[in-house]
């Protein structure tokens, strides 16, 4: 059975809930406010856990108060956080605001994220397998990202990247990639073609391929998600139809879930029924509130597909 492995974030999520957004040098109050663990690292390792994986936090927490809670909650979901590193200063901390329409703006602090740099990655090295599966996004310096990958894939890993927040691929990355799985923004941005449709998406998909990525899922929120590789395989796995109320971290959970089914049942042989069962994770996650605490386990995600 491979190991999972998360190199990315762990960042406090404070959420306040208003009417509507203060001007410039205006004070309001809240309706709600609430603060809860997420980032996408972190989200990504509570999917994979809850999943049944053997999943290990590769990230950085602060000094400050957030940091405990940051870990113990993470170690509760499952995941386990020996190779977190502490770092002085704050921890990644993530400021949402939501209007009464539903429209958020979001203020994120790199915090101990943004001082993970590539020396430290050097002390995860050895954990790397032939097999080893490992998760990267786009919340921690691009360095360390790019040079742990060279590690993984020398190790025989296999590597997953979402690069979320949407950023542009560096040519020399691009080799380094075993399966890249991006939403619409994110396609379009790598791409530079429109993505926004079922077939949108296959032509954006084909050029993703040509850079020489092997294989690429592109989700499309409630359209479901598409599969294409470079041996030709290419199938659409539609969402199922849920009454939606949150949908944050739909992708970070569809992504973990993957991820563990890929070490767990698929061993890479059968992608439909790995995406299957993503799909069904994340509907599971959009009929719940929050971040983490939404994120289904293998039970609740089994008995919703049975
Ligand atoms: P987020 O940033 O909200 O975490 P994302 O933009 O990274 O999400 P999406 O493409 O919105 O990712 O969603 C990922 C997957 O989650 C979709 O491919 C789909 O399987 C599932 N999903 C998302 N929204 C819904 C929905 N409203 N109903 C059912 N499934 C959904």
């Amino acid at each position: 059975m491979s190991n999972i492995y998360v190199v990315g974030s762990i960042n406090m999520d404070l959420v306040q809930q208003v009417q509507s957004f203060p001007q410039p040098g205006e004070t309001i109050h809240s309706v709600h406010s609430f603060y809860s663990p997420g980032g996408k690292g972190a989200n990504q390792a509570v999917a994979a856990a809850k999943s049944g994986a053997e999943t290990y936090m590769l990230g950085a927490v602060g000094s400050d108060a957030f940091a405990d809670e940051l870990t113990t909650s993470l170690m509760q979901k499952g995941v386990n956080i020996e190779q977190v590193l502490h770092k002085a200063g704050t921890s990644g901390v993530a400021t949402i605001t939501v209007d009464g329409s539903g429209q958020n703006h979001i203020i994120l602090t790199a915090g101990a994220n943004g001082e993970l740099t590539s020396e430290d990655s050097q002390g995860w090295y050895g954990l790397f397998k032939k097999g080893s599966i490992v998760l990267f996004q786009n919340e921690i310096p691009w360095r360390t990202t790019q040079d742990t990958m060279k590690a993984v894939r020398q190790a025989g890993g296999y590597t997953i990247f979402n690069p979320a927040p949407a950023m542009p691929i560096p040519e020399e990355a691009l080799p380094l990639i075993d399966l890249l799985v991006v939403n619409e923004t994110e396609a379009e941005v790598i791409s530079k073609r429109a993505a926004g449709t079922i077939s949108a998406a296959k032509q954006a998909a084909e050029t993703i391929l040509e850079t020489g990525v092997p294989r690429v899922i592109l989700t499309l929120g409630e359209q479901g998600s598409l599969y294409m590789d470079q041996d030709g395989l290419s199938f659409v796995t539609p969402a199922y139809s849920v009454h939606a109320v949150d949908t944050t971290a739909a992708g970070d959970t569809f992504i973990g879930a993957l991820a563990a089914r890929l070490a767990l049942t698929s061993q890479f042989k059968d992608w439909n029924e790995a995406l299957a069962y993503a799909s069904a994770a994340a509907a599971l996650t959009v009929t719940r509130r929050g971040a983490q605490e939404s994120i289904p386990t293998l039970q609740q995600i089994e008995a919703f597909i049975a």
